[in-house]
């Protein structure tokens, strides 16, 4: 392979993450299963080259897996909190170290941007620095009696297994923001990533195994099995999984909600966005123009929390359109490690004939496209994984509208009269992760923050909807899934609540007075 990336051999960056063709397949302190499966071939979206052929785990590999990840939990549980995260801190200083490697296997591999491949291993790095704290702050209450000498608390214990099913479009952030707080927790992880992403998950892996290594740390604390969505139902349906962590689409997150839901386990969703900008009167237009274009074609509109809407109040709507418009014709596409360009590829070749698709769906609905994207060809453009943006005027309720198009279309959606009517067209559709208004009037800002206001997950004033700080609880509602992760109490989730009462008198008082003499 002779592919340069960021003006390194794409061999050089795998070398450095310690992945080579030739051993993989080789058991590295932790462990993956890449054996005896099929294969699956990881290709760039930057330029199509195939960059590694990856072996799929079997059941029998899974079942192994689990046997060894409930092996190591019976010791892991025992290891103090503070001492746990020791070793996520010592993984923070190794992600520090490969920060460049990694980050650029996560732009190859995936297609995003260098700088936002670096942003991501920033924020698996972000996370470990909060999970070393948080291991000191894993608190219960105490709590008053109602019986005389008695006392009583809560307090949280590890769950055990967390599985972990990750989407192609954070490959690495969202295991961190799992395996992070779960390992401080206590609890031991096994992790499917997306079929498409696999060799940055391995080097994580690679990483990982470094410091279990030097910390003596048994193997089944972390593992990684490589497979499609089959090992993701095996996981959902299996219950030793206490809790499973999905990242994806609302299609797969009903069905593994289904499926954890029936053996009484726990999920934790992070699903779909449809997240809208409200533009009110006051908005300040130099500060709407980068966060909606970064917002609609910052990862090829492929972030969960990527603009999909924008909401903007009649009185401004014409300026704001040609503002945009504009911008639009300046957005460099191409080889997304390099800094010049805004935007890179998607994912794959699927991916791009989904574009062109939703693009004809919304003009059989009657949308009008003020800039209509395409699939490019030519010079850079081979993968064929690489098109033009889009934005269309359109309304709320088509049908297409109402879908997540998972890449860079933007919908212009007029409304008139008071924010609240703003309010409710965003808030008319089936998820609800990101949102957000760019107001410079505090009353339509306290609304869209208000119990009335905003019905997502996280609703910003005078910010984008991309992108969010892990010391925040991230996550969204309705079809979005519920879940929350990173920061705020999001560790919760990864632990059993226990209610303890001790009774340190010589009587044996009953709770709410009861009598039973005998
Ligand atoms: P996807 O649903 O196709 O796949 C996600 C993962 O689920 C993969 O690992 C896949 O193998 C697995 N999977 C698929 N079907 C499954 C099933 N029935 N049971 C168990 N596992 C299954 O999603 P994708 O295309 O990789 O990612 C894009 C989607 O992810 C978008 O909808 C995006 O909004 C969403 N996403 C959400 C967040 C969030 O935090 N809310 C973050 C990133 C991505």
């Amino acid at each position: 392979m002779s592919t340069a990336v960021a003006g390194t051999e794409i061999n050089e960056v795998l070398e450095q993450l310690g992945i080579k063709e030739e051993n993989q397949g080789a058991s590295t302190g932790s462990h993956w299963f890449n054996t005896r499966g099929e294969k699956i071939g990881s290709y760039s979206p930057v330029d199509g080259s195939l960059i590694a052929n990856v072996n799929m785990a079997t059941s029998t590999e899974y079942e192994a897996s689990i046997l060894k990840a409930q092996e190591a939990f019976k010791e892991w549980r025992l290891v103090p909190a503070p001492k746990r995260g020791e070793i996520v801190r010592q993984l923070g200083e190794k992600l520090r170290e490969y920060k460049e490697p990694l980050g650029k296997l996560v732009s190859y591999e995936m297609g995003k941007s260098y700088q936002e491949g670096l942003g991501e291993v920033q924020e698996m790095i972000d996370i470990c620095d909060f999970a070393v704290g948080l291991s000191r702050q894993l608190n219960g209450s105490t709590l008053h009696s109602e019986r005389p000498a008695h006392r009583m608390y809560d307090q949280y214990h590890p769950l055990g297994i967390v599985g972990i099913i990750s989407a192609f479009n954070f490959p690495v952030a969202v295991w961190a923001w799992n395996t992070a707080l779960a390992w401080i927790c206590g609890d031991v992880c096994i992790w499917k990533p997306s079929e498409k992403v696999p060799l940055t998950a391995i080097a994580c892996q690679k990483i990982t195994a470094q410091v279990f290594k030097a910390n003596n740390i048994p193997e089944g604390v972390s593992s990684l099995i490589i497979g499609d969505a089959e090992i993701g139902k095996l996981m959902s349906n299996d219950k030793r999984v206490p809790l499973v962590s999905a990242t994806g689409s609302t299609r797969m997150g009903k069905s593994v909600a289904e499926s954890v839901a029936k053996r009484l386990g726990k999920s934790l969703l992070e699903l779909g966005g449809n997240n809208a900008i409200i533009l009110a009167p006051s908005a300040d237009l130099k500060m709407v123009l980068p966060a909606t274009v970064f917002g609609a074609v910052g990862t090829a509109g492929q972030r969960c929390t990527s603009t999909r809407r924008l909401i903007i109040h009649e009185s401004i709507y014409d300026n704001v359109k040609e503002i945009l418009t504009n911008a639009y014709k300046q957005i460099k596409i191409g080889n997304p490690l390099d800094e010049n360009n805004h935007m890179g590829p998607l994912i794959d070749k699927d991916a791009a004939e989904m574009y062109k698709a939703a693009i004809e769906k919304v003009k059989a609905s009657g949308g009008k496209m003020l800039v209509e994207g395409d699939i490019l060809t030519g010079e850079g453009y081979e993968s064929g994984c690489y098109v033009s943006p889009s934005i269309a005027e359109v309304e709320n309720h088509w049908e297409i509208v109402q879908h997540e198009t998972f890449a860079p279309l933007l919908y212009l959606i007029k409304y008139s009269g008071e924010v609240s009517n703003a309010i409710d067209i965003q808030n008319a559709v089936d998820q609800g992760l990101s949102s957000a208004i760019f107001t410079n009037n505090i009353r339509e800002s306290e609304l869209f923050l208000s119990q009335a206001g905003s019905d997502c997950g996280i609703a910003n004033v005078n910010i984008g909807t991309s992108g969010a700080e892990i010391g925040g609880a991230f996550g969204g509602e309705k079809d979005t899934g519920g879940g929350r992760e990173s920061g705020s109490d999001a560790w919760k989730i990864y632990m059993r609540r226990q209610t303890n009462t001790i009774n340190y008198s010589t009587e044996l008082p009953l709770a709410q007075g009861i009598k039973f003499d005998f």
